[in-house]
């Protein structure tokens, strides 16, 4: 509780401290399989969510997420002592995981993933506490059977890091990832590990060399500037290796160390980038991106480069206030501690007056998912759309006026034409990307621009359904078939 008590003005941290009490009865007398004393595991959902900024509810929603499932408490109690808002969140998190169905483990897996999906669209605490808690079972997965510990970590791997990635935050998806990856895939993890260490090494010397120079430079041009140098994520770095144009090569990835220049404000992300040009060449063809003045649908903003260095490797640079850092490590988790903040300075902000602490744009893929759970009723379709369409990995590519549209990997430019509006979808006649004409069946890449040419008819074909990716332009056309006959 030290932690917590540096963070919170007195009302909230004596609510913190009877949350804490009430833990500590709930929970009398109860270990964790490692024998650690089971209040350990709830002060440590709660440390994250103080980590994660998050507000005094949440994090006493974190202290008692247990209490109801596996400690001696009821529900009523909860309310009583602490509130409805509470009460809801503990309750919420004991709904997704206490399901106990008939079927087959897929089934009971969908059964779990729309609850999950109608609690985040009321109240996404919910899953943020659900996160954290995912999160501290991760770490402390070892004492665990073999068969169950593999089954948390796959479940990981499958929802809850993409999940985390689609709610903006960074720094906990990649944890996720990296304490499932050695459980899930053992032999990998054991060879990558090995094999990674000297490129690491290597990659920390350049670029703490690196960091020396553009410090100096940055303070003689006047720029206020931290400088960071962060290793990637050994998980992200094995699914990279498996993408074609790098066959498995380590050496030809040149983010496996990224620098990162945190400044304060946005003028000073394009000083910054001119000193890093100026010193370093950038690499051509290996692509610059300007996410600050186009950030990406989950809202991450950053600019990002990669120079060459005399070391002859390339190193990728990236470039953004302190704010945008925050937003990218913690994403939607971000957006609390600013509404309270601003809350608590009395900024008039009319998102903080409504109550809606999250910016509806951000969220509109969870009104996408809760639109399908009513729609779609074959389990195994469900299943399919949330992993593909909701929480696959992702291409951004660019209408012509310069609107991003995110979509899943694969997608062609019918399922862009439908991701735009059904009706452009339905009167597609042909298409172009980077100005030239494309087949239909086209697979776009991140960073395209995307015309669609439109015809005088409403003319969706059947063909059609052999190519597209997206659930949203599977069931348009489909719909439009069915008109038709
Ligand atoms: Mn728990």
């Amino acid at each position: 509780m030290v932690k917590l008590e540096k963070q919170f003005n007195n009302t909230d941290f004596n609510r913190l401290k009877k949350a804490w009490e009430f833990t500590k009865l709930a929970h009398h007398g109860q270990e964790r399989l490692s024998g650690d004393p089971f209040v350990s595991h709830p002060l440590a959902v709660a440390n994250f969510l103080a980590d994660w900024k998050l507000d005094t509810t949440s994090i006493i929603a974190g202290l008692l997420h247990d209490t109801v499932e596996d400690g001696g408490a009821k529900i009523e109690d909860v309310e009583k002592e602490f509130g409805e808002e509470v009460a809801r969140i503990v309750d919420g998190v004991t709904k997704i995981s206490t399901l106990r169905l008939q079927g087959t483990k897929e089934e009971v897996f969908v059964e779990n993933l729309r609850r999950m999906i109608l609690v985040m669209a009321r109240d996404l605490r919910v899953v943020l506490v659900k996160l954290a808690d995912r999160l501290h079972n991760m770490q402390t997965l070892s004492p665990l059977p073999k068969g169950k510990r593999i089954e948390i970590a796959q479940n990981t791997l499958d929802i809850y890091a993409p999940l985390a990635d689609r709610l903006g935050m960074g720094k906990v998806k990649g944890e996720l990832e990296d304490l499932a990856f050695p459980f899930v895939y053992p032999n990998e993890y054991q060879k990558l590990k090995q094999e990674s260490a000297v490129y690491y090494k290597k990659a920390d010397e350049v670029t703490n060399k690196m960091k020396k120079k553009l410090l100096k430079e940055l303070a003689g041009e006047g720029v206020k500037a931290e400088v960071h140098v962060r290793a990637k994520h050994l998980y992200s770095l094995w699914k990279k290796l498996q993408r074609p144009e790098v066959s498995g090569d380590i050496a030809k990835i040149y983010d496996i160390v990224a620098m990162r220049i945190l400044v304060k404000n946005v003028a000073d992300c394009y000083t910054a980038l001119g000193i890093v040009h100026k010193i370093y060449r950038p690499a051509p063809h290996a692509g610059f991106s300007d996410f600050i003045a186009q950030p990406k649908p989950n809202g991450y903003r950053s600019i990002h480069t990669k120079v060459f260095v005399p070391e002859g490797k390339t190193v990728e640079v990236q470039i953004r206030t302190n704010l945008m850092h925050d937003e990218a490590e913690n994403g939607v988790a971000a957006h609390w501690h600013y509404a309270s903040f601003k809350e608590a300075s009395g900024v008039k902000d009319e998102l903080v007056e409504k109550g809606v602490f999250v910016p509806e744009e951000k969220l509109a893929w969870v009104k996408q998912l809760v639109s399908w759970q009513d729609e779609i009723a074959d389990s195994e379709e469900f299943l399919k759309a949330v992993k593909f369409d909701a929480l696959g990995h992702r291409q951004f590519v660019f209408s012509p006026k310069g609107d991003v549209f995110d979509l899943p990997a694969g997608a062609t430019p019918i399922d862009f034409a439908y991701a735009v509006h059904t009706d452009l979808g339905d009167s597609t006649a042909g298409a172009k990307v980077d100005g030239k004409l494309v087949p239909f069946d086209y697979e776009l890449k991140s960073g395209q621009v995307v015309e669609i040419i439109k015809g005088k008819q409403k003319k969706p074909s059947a063909d059609w359904l052999e190519f597209v990716k997206t659930t949203v332009a599977k069931r348009h056309i489909n719909k439009h078939l069915r008109k038709k006959n």
